[in-house]
C-alpha cells in the first residue's frame, strides 16, 4: 500500500468502507471509479476502461462519469441490484494541504433511493429488516421516500414472514447471514430484484433518540425494538444522516388483515398478473382510478392487506357508497385532487434536504387545493369523509412561507439565486437593489459613450474571465479618440476595453451577486429547515388526501362496472347472487361475461366439488369467489347483483400452471407442499380454493389423495371450499359427505358441437371433453381419431376389471397381502362397499390390473 500515491492511498482507505458497493470517488469534474470496480462498472454501465499510474508499475483500471450525469449513472447500477457509495471532496482543494479530505456522504442501496428517476411513482420502495428473539420474528418495513414505518412480530414460522414479505415486496431485506439464508430458501414470487443485504449492527440508543417524540416506542416488544433499531442504524449508516421524516412507528398484528400466501397472492392476480408480470391485467390495475401518486401507493396497500375488522371496512364502504351514488361529488373531488403533487415524497425530500425551490412550489401548489377538497368532503354527506376532514389541519401556515419566500418560476439549482421573492428579505432586497443599479448605470454608461464617440455600435458585454468591457469593432477604430480607454483584449475583428470606473462598479455589482446568490441560498434551506420541522403535519395531511382518492378510485370503479354493496357479516356464510371475475368481465366484450351464484353455507353445502370439461370456465368461478372476498374486505363494491360475505381470515389456492417448476420441484411436489401448509393453517374461517386437485401423478393414487385431503377439509377444518377435480369418479362423495354439493359446468351437446354455457349447475359431469378441447385446438386429425379410439378400448377395459373384480368378490378368494390380484380386488371391494374410504385402502394401479 505504501507505495501507492497519496490520493489511491486515500481511495483504497475510503473503499474499505464501503467494500459490497460501488465507490464513485469524486476528482475535479468527474466520479471516477478504480481497480475491480472500474472493471465492472464499464461493463455494467457500457463505459471506457481507462487506466492510470497509481506508483506502482501496473497501470490501476479506471473509469469514470461526469458529476452532473452521474444520478442517471448511479440509477442503472441500482436498478441492476448494486450499492453505490457516493464519496465527496469535503474541503476547499485551494485550501487543502496536500490530498483533497474526501468522505463517502451517502451509500445509495435500492432500499434506501430518494431520487424520483429511480422510485415507482405509484408503489412504494420498502427496505425490511428481519430479526428473531425471544422465539419471534421482528418484521419492519419502511419506505423512506415517503417516511412510512411498519412494524409486526410473527410466531416462530418462517412461511409467517415470506407471507409477510409478499405483502411488501421489498427492494432489500437486511438481516443476519443465517436469516437470509433461511429466507433464501424459498422463492420469493415478486417480479423485481431484491437485495440481500447482511447486517447486524444495532444501536439501540439511536431507537430511542429518534423516536422520542412518539408514543409508539414505549409499548414496542424487544423484538421489535430490536429490528427497528437494526434498520435504524443500517439507515444512518448508509445516509449519513438523520432520517427526521421518518416520524412514527405503526406497529399492527399481522392478524388484524386476511393471510394469504405468496401463490395465493399471484393466483388472484391481485396486484401483478401470473403471467406478464405486469400491474395490467390485475386487480390493482382495474381498481386505479387514482389521481394522485399518494392514493395509488395506497389503493395498492389495501388491496395487499384486506382488513378483518367489520366496523373499519364498514366505514370504508360507507364512503364509497356515499360516492358511488354522487357522480358530482366525486368529479369535484376529482378536480381538487388532480392539483395534488405527490406530497409524501415532497415532503420527504424537503426533510432529507435535496428538495429544490420547484419542490416548494408543487407543495405550496398542493396545498392550496386543500380547503376545496376538505369543503367536499365535509358536504359529502359521507360520515367517513367528514370525519376524514374533521379538524383537518391543512397546513396553511406552510403555504403562506412558500407563498412569501419563493419565486413562481424558480430555476431547478438552488445556488446559482433566483428563487427568493422581492420584498422577503430586506438585505436581500437591498442587494438586488445595488445589482440593479449597477447594471442600470452600464446601461447609461454605453449610452453615453455611444454619443460621446459617435460610434452607434459601442456596446458593453461581460464574461466570466474578463468582466465587464467595452467592445469596439475593428472598422470603428479609427473613429476612438486616442488613450480614450484602456485596452484589455484584441479579437479579430474588434478591440476590448475597459475605464477604472467600469471596473470600480463591476467590482460592487460583482460582489452584490455573490452575496446575493450565498443569501438566496441561506434564505432557501432556512426555509426548507423550517418546514422539515412540520413533517408529521404534513404526512398526516397526505394521508387523508391519500384516502379521499382511494375511496373515488372505488367507487368509480364500483358505479361504471355495476358493482353493489357486499354486506359484511361475522357469520360463516358466503352468499353471492350473479357473482362475475371482475377484471375476466373487464376485459371480455361488454355483457359477455355470465354470471353465477354461490352459495357457501356452514350447515348446507360449504364444500363445491366442481367437475366439467376443461375452458367450461372452472377456475374462473373459483378465482371469482376469492377476488369477491378480497374486494369485499379491502372496502370495495364488489361484482354482483348482492352479495353476503362472512370475513375470511385466509385464503389458499392452489390454482393454474404458472409456477409449475419452481426451483426444480415438480408440480406435483409443489402442490403437495401447498397442501400441508392448507392443512395445518387452515381455519373455519377459510377460504380453500384447489383446481384439478391430485394431478401430477397416477390416476389412481391422485384421485387418492384428492379425495382423502376433501374429508380432511370436511372433517376436521369445516372452511369454505371449492375445489374442482377432473376425476368424475370423486362424484359419489356427495353420498357420504353431507356438506358437499357436486356442481358442474353446463355443456350444451348437439350433434358432435359441444357449446360451453360458462353457467355453474347443480350435479356432476359425465365426460370431461379431453378430446373435444384438443380437437378445438387444431391437433391433428389422425390424433383426434386414433384417441377416440383408444378412448373406447380403456373404457371396455375398466369395466372388464371392475367386472372381474366384482366376481372376485362374490367368490370370496380375498385376504390380506395374499395375491396382488387379491389386493386389487380387495381395493374394489372397499369402493364398492364404502366409497369414501377409497383412499384408506391399499392403493393399486392401472399397473396391477395389467398385471
Ligand atoms: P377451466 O378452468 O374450466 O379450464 P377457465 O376458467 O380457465 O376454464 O375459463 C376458460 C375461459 O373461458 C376463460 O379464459 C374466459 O375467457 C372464459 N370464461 C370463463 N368463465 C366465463 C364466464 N363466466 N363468462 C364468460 N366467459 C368465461
Amino acid at each position: 500500500m505504501a507505495q501507492y500515491t497519496p490520493m489511491i492511498q486515500q481511495y483504497l482507505a475510503v473503499k474499505a468502507q464501503a467494500p459490497d458497493a460501488f465507490l464513485f470517488f469524486r476528482l475535479g469534474d468527474f466520479y471516477e471509479l478504480f481497480f475491480e470496480d472500474a472493471v465492472n462498472a464499464s461493463r455494467e454501465l457500457e463505459i471506457t476502461l481507462t487506466g492510470r499510474g497509481g506508483g506502482m508499475e501496473e497501470r490501476i483500471p479506471m473509469c469514470g462519469v461526469p458529476y452532473h450525469a452521474a444520478e442517471g449513472y448511479v440509477a442503472k447500477l441500482i436498478e441492476k441490484g448494486f450499492k453505490v457509495a457516493i464519496c465527496e471532496q469535503v474541503e476547499d482543494p485551494a485550501e487543502a494541504k496536500g490530498v483533497v479530505r474526501r468522505e463517502i456522504v451517502r451509500i445509495v442501496t435500492p432500499g434506501t433511493v430518494m431520487e424520483n428517476k429511480l422510485l415507482g411513482e405509484k408503489s412504494n420502495n420498502y427496505i425490511v429488516s428481519i430479526v428473531f428473539k425471544d422465539d419471534l420474528y421482528g418484521f419492519t418495513a419502511c419506505d423512506i421516500s415517503t417516511g412510512e414505518l411498519y412494524t409486526t412480530w410473527l410466531d416462530n414460522s418462517l412461511e409467517l414472514v415470506i407471507d409477510e414479505l409478499n405483502v411488501y415486496n421489498p427492494a432489500e431485506i437486511i438481516s443476519s447471514a443465517a436469516l437470509l439464508g433461511d429466507i433464501g430458501k424459498f422463492t420469493l414470487s415478486w417480479s423485481k430484484t431484491t437485495v440481500l443485504t447482511e447486517w447486524t449492527d444495532v444501536d439501540e440508543q439511536l431507537l430511542d433518540e429518534h423516536f422520542i417524540a412518539d408514543a409508539a416506542l414505549s409499548s414496542l416488544l424487544p423484538v421489535n425494538r430490536h429490528g427497528i433499531a437494526l434498520l435504524l442504524t443500517y439507515l444512518r449508516e448508509t445516509q449519513k444522516r438523520a432520517l427526521t421524516h421518518v416520524k412514527h412507528i405503526r406497529v399492527y398484528e399481522h392478524d388484524q388483515y386476511m393471510t394469504m400466501d405468496p401463490f395465493t397472492r399471484r393466483n388472484l392476480e391481485l396486484v401483478e398478473t401470473v403471467r406478464e408480470r405486469t400491474k395490467k391485467g390485475s386487480l390493482l390495475w382495474l381498481l386505479d382510478k387514482t389521481v394522485t401518486a399518494m392514493g395509488a401507493r395506497m389503493l395498492r396497500r389495501w388491496i395487499e392487506k384486506p382488513l378483518m375488522s367489520v366496523s373499519r371496512i364498514e366505514e370504508r364502504l360507507e364512503a364509497v357508497d356515499t360516492l358511488y351514488h354522487q357522480l358530482m361529488i366525486r368529479e369535484d373531488l376529482k378536480l381538487a385532487l388532480k392539483e395534488v403533487y405527490d406530497l409524501e415524497r415532497l415532503v420527504a425530500r424537503i426533510s432529507y434536504g435535496n428538495a429544490n425551490a420547484r419542490d416548494m412550489n408543487a407543495l405550496k401548489h398542493s396545498l392550496k387545493q386543500v380547503p376545496a377538497l376538505k369543503e367536499v368532503c365535509a358536504s359529502s354527506g359521507s360520515e367517513t369523509l367528514r370525519k376524514l376532514v374533521d379538524n383537518m389541519d391543512m397546513c396553511e401556515d406552510v403555504m403562506l412561507w412558500i407563498t412569501d419566500a419563493i419565486e413562481d418560476e424558480p430555476p431547478v439549482s438552488v445556488r446559482d439565486g433566483g428563487i427568493i421573492r422581492e420584498g422577503y428579505h430586506c438585505h436581500l432586497d437591498q442587494l438586488k437593489e445595488a445589482s440593479k443599479n449597477g447594471k442600470q448605470w452600464i446601461a447609461e454608461l454605453e449610452r453615453k459613450e455611444r454619443e460621446a464617440t459617435g460610434i452607434k455600435s459601442l456596446k458593453i458585454g461581460y464574461n466570466k474571465i474578463f468582466g465587464y468591457f467595452i467592445e469596439i469593432t475593428k472598422a470603428n477604430m479609427a473613429s476612438l479618440p486616442e488613450g480614450r480607454y484602456e485596452r484589455k483584449q484584441t479579437l479579430a475583428n474588434a478591440e476590448r476595453y475597459v475605464t477604472p470606473e467600469l471596473k470600480e462598479k463591476e467590482a460592487l455589482i460583482l460582489e452584490a451577486q455573490d452575496k446575493m446568490v450565498d443569501l438566496e441560498y441561506g434564505l432557501f434551506t432556512e426555509l426548507r429547515d423550517r418546514i422539515s420541522g412540520h413533517v408529521s403535519r404534513l404526512q398526516l395531511l397526505a394521508e387523508r388526501i391519500a384516502a379521499a382518492d382511494v375511496y373515488q378510485s372505488l367507487a368509480a370503479v364500483s358505479a361504471a362496472q355495476h358493482y353493489c354493496r357486499p354486506e359484511i357479516a361475522e357469520g360463516y356464510d358466503l352468499l353471492i347472487t350473479e357473482g362475475r371475475h371482475p377484471v375476466v368481465e373487464a376485459v371480455l366484450q361488454e355483457g359477455s361475461f355470465i354470471a353465477n351464484e354461490t352459495k357457501l353455507k356452514q350447515e348446507e353445502g360449504r364444500i363445491l366439488l366442481i367437475t366439467g370439461p376443461n375452458m367450461a370456465g372452472k377456475s374462473t368461478y373459483m378465482r371469482q369467489v376469492a377476488v369477491i372476498s378480497v374486494m369485499a374486505q379491502i372496502g370495495c363494491f364488489v361484482p354482483a347483483a348482492s352479495a353476503k360475505v362472512a370475513l375470511t381470515d385466509r385464503i389458499f389456492t392452489r390454482i393454474g400452471a404458472a409456477d409449475d417448476l419452481i426451483g426444480g420441484q415438480s408440480t406435483f411436489m409443489v402442490e403437495m407442499m401447498d397442501i400441508q401448509v392448507m392443512t395445518e393453517k387452515a381455519t373455519e374461517r377459510s377460504l380453500v380454493v384447489i383446481d384439478e386437485l391430485g394431478r401430477g401423478t397416477s390416476t389412481g393414487e391422485g384421485m387418492a389423495i384428492a379425495q382423502a385431503v376433501i374429508e380432511f377439509l370436511h372433517d376436521k377444518v369445516g372452511c369454505k371450499t371449492l375445489v374442482s377435480t377432473h376425476f368424475h369418479e370423486l362424484a359419489h362423495l356427495e353420498e357420504s359427505l353431507v356438506y358437499l354439493t357436486n356442481h358442474c359446468m353446463a355443456v350444451k351437446e348437439s350433434g358432435d358441437q359441444v357449446t360451453f354455457l360458462r353457467k355453474l349447475i347443480k350435479g356432476a359431469a359425465s365426460t370431461s371433453y379431453g378430446i373435444y378441447c384438443a380437437e378445438i385446438a387444431g391437433l391433428p386429425q389422425t390424433i383426434i381419431e386414433r384417441s377416440y379410439e383408444l378412448l373406447n378400448v380403456f373404457t371396455a377395459r375398466a369395466e372388464l376389471f371392475e367386472a372381474e373384480a366384482a366376481a372376485a368378490l362374490s367368490t370370496e378368494q380375498i385376504a390380506d397381502g395374499q395375491a396382488v390380484y387379491a389386493a386389487a380386488s380387495k381395493k374394489v371391494s372397499v369402493e364398492v362397499e364404502s366409497p369414501n374410504t377409497l383412499a384408506k385402502g391399499p392403493i393399486v394401479q392401472l399397473s396391477l390390473f395389467e398385471a
